[in-house]
């Protein structure tokens, strides 16, 4: 298995390589040069399997350097107690026709964890595949979410190391708190003065700052990321949506062959894209139906074929979908039209200008395999209680937006094929919105608004959620943004 840069096909690579790298020097993103199928035959012998024996039916597709034993070892230590079921990514159906796939039983309550509790493990195992001697130092400028699932995926996976920068005035008590309670002996949290993009710049000035990198690797260390567009953390996404089919046929609800609708919550475009690309390996599904918030710049796109970001940004209560330029959005461009030339010159339209139109075909080829809505905060909430009400099961707020955007697709297409809601965070992880959406008071820090959800609905938080009041603060530093590199260094002496 080759791997390539969506900017330029000509250098190949293997996917220790790909991982290693994450985004390509060309500035474009690494795709594997084909799509392998998976034949109605290898879909059925997956219906008996676990999750971690699926995984690794696929993942073994995609990294053929792999021996079974480095397989065995890497699905083990991704997806084990830390999940809090052995189903690992359990289907919960609501009707006959209506399955939610529930991504959020790992450690930090959010779908981030399916790929990040692995991607460690693929990176150590690329880097000593490549000989490198040096430890990797992982650096993440976050605003919420990112960071926690980063810093429980790394934690004590040896020959790395983890450090955090997260805006002192830009996230919430309870991510503040997941993040300074962070146990491990690798890890390393620290605040910055200011907003995101203050943090964020801090970061990518380290980044590029090489005569600092040259002093760290003397020491025996280089900086990576964690970033969404790196190969390792798509691949493990590739395996739920196989997995979730199985489930929708163990079921009985449908019989294997027979095709399924996904609907999708989508942000950085990453997560459908994992399950296009199933697809595109055989797995039946008619559509993929891209939900957005307020943010919906995608739903433009695949009605209309033109991307344009040039518009208001709006902060809504799906926060890890308010984003303007979905990244992976490239590699679907790219695998749709083969044509690296033109991609590279989209993606500079788009920082250039704001905006590209991707010409009529590509955008008929786009719509046979997907449809796009959008819901806003009104609806998002209204469909939250709704859920609730009908059928007595509690959805996030990125849930919820799903789940109302499937509703609408129904509704405007006559479609009743049987579906999947791509499920991407625990209610508990977004509180505050959820128990508004119920019509209950949130005038309380967000430790307590956990208990109280509890004590509303009757059902649990998770464990690591619900035990956050009684954790131990392990981080309390915060620095001006141009402290940053010397946190950096001192974390690396
Ligand atoms: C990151 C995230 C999304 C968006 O996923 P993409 O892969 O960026 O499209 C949706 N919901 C939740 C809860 C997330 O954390």
């Amino acid at each position: 298995m080759e791997y390539y840069s969506t900017r330029n096909t000509t250098k190949r690579m293997s996917a220790s390589e790909a991982i290693a790298k994450g985004l390509a020097p060309d500035g474009g993103l690494y795709v594997p040069a084909v799509l392998p199928p998976v034949d109605l035959k290898a879909l059925k012998e997956l219906l008996p399997l676990s999750y971690g024996e699926r995984a690794k039916r696929i993942l073994k597709i995609y990294l053929p350097e792999y021996s079974p034993q480095e397989l065995d070892r890497l699905v083990a230590s991704s997806y084990g107690a830390n999940f809090d079921t052995a189903a690992v990514a359990p289907l919960r159906f609501t009707d006959s026709l209506t399955g939610y796939l529930e991504l959020w039983h790992g450690p930090t309550s959010a779908f981030k964890d399916m790929a990040l509790q692995m991607l460690p493990h693929l990176l150590t195992a690329s880097l000593r595949k490549l000989g490198e001697q040096r430890g990797v130092c992982i650096l993440v400028a976050t605003s919420g979410d990112t960071g926690k699932a980063a810093l429980e995926g790394f934690a004590d996976v040896p020959g790395t190391k983890i450090l955090v920068f997260y805006p002192r005035d830009g996230v919430s008590d309870v991510q503040k708190l997941q993040m300074v309670t962070q146990t491990g002996k690798n890890v390393g949290v620290c605040a910055v003065e200011g907003n995101f993009d203050d943090a964020q710049t801090g970061v990518k000035r380290i980044f590029s700052d090489r005569a600092f990198a040259e002093e760290l690797s003397e020491r025996g260390w280089f900086l990576s990321s964690a970033n969404s567009i790196n190969w390792g953390r798509l691949l493990p996404q590739i395996v739920y949506y196989f997995s979730a089919y199985c489930d929708f046929v163990n079921s009985g609800r449908i019989k294997c062959g027979e095709p399924v609708n996904f609907c999708v919550p989508t942000g950085n475009f990453g997560n459908i894209l994992a399950g296009w690309m199933a697809t595109a390996m055989g797995l039946p599904v008619t559509r993929f139906i891209c939900a957005s918030n307020a943010n919906n710049v995608l739903t433009d796109f695949i009605r209309t074929g033109v991307y344009d970001r040039r518009r208001p940004f709006h902060l809504t209560t799906s926060p890890s979908m308010d984003i303007l330029v979905s990244s992976n959005l490239e590699r679907l461009l790219f695998f749709l039209s083969k044509d690296a030339e033109r991609v590279t010159e989209w993606m500079r339209q788009l920082s250039a200008e704001g905006c590209y139109d991707v010409g009529t075909e590509l955008k008929r080829l786009i719509g046979r395999d997907f449809e796009a809505g959008f819901c806003d905060d009104e609806g998002t909430a209204a469909e939250i209680a709704r859920v609730w009400h009908e059928n007595g099961y509690l959805i996030d707020t990125h849930t919820a937006v799903a789940s109302k955007v499937l509703g609408d697709y129904r509704q405007r297409t006559g479609d009743r094929a049987p579906a999947i809601v791509v499920s991407t965070a625990s209610p508990y992880k977004f509180c505050d919105s959820v128990l508004r959406a119920l019509g209950e008071q949130t005038d309380a820090p967000g430790t307590e608004l956990i208990a109280r959800l509890e004590r509303v609905t009757g059902t649990v938080a998770p464990a690591p959620l619900s035990g956050l009041a009684g954790r131990a603060v392990r981080f309390d530093g915060c620095v001006a943004p141009e402290g940053q590199k010397q946190v950096v260094a001192d974390f690396l002496k």
